[in-house]
């Protein structure tokens, strides 16, 4: 059931992109990359006290590593960015198989435990995870050193 779930939805968000683009006034930016596949991912949001309001992403690549991006911006907007970076850990949790996917708690990001099977596939899948980590990361370095 998994794999027929991973194929739709990964194709639902790699054609049908959610928050695709860019936003007029992108208060953060970071990118990364995963140069095994060529996947390139930038990430734009504004963030108002401790929410995600605005998550916009672009770049190229695989299948895989646009319509992770895809869900991230999904599933992370509205929310703080303690809750983000839980939800982010459950996501590599479920790209490594220490949970399982459950479609009620974690929706269309269930499919992502499809590429379990594919090793390499992998750092495709978690590629716009890694970046927003990254970028929450920056700006919890910044706050601290105010
Ligand atoms: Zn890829």
């Amino acid at each position: 059931m998994i794999e027929q779930l991973y194929q739709q939805v990964i194709l639902d968000h790699y054609r049908q992109p959610r928050g695709r683009g860019h936003l007029p006034d992108p208060k953060f930016m970071h990118d990364g990359a995963n140069p095994l596949c060529g996947d390139e991912v930038v990430i734009e949001f504004q963030v108002d006290g401790e929410v995600i309001t605005n998550i916009r992403f672009s770049g190229q690549g695989c299948s895989i590593s646009q319509a992770s991006a895809s869900m991230m911006a999904e599933a992370l907007t509205g929310k703080t960015m303690d809750e983000a970076r839980e939800f982010i850990r459950q996501v590599y949790a479920l790209l490594k198989g220490d949970v399982e996917p459950d479609l009620e708690t974690m929706g269309d990001i269930s499919a992502l435990a499809g590429v379990r099977k594919f090793p390499v596939r992998i750092k495709c899948a978690s590629l716009a995870w890694h970046v927003l980590e990254d970028a929450l990361k920056g700006l919890q370095a910044t706050a601290q050193s105010k």
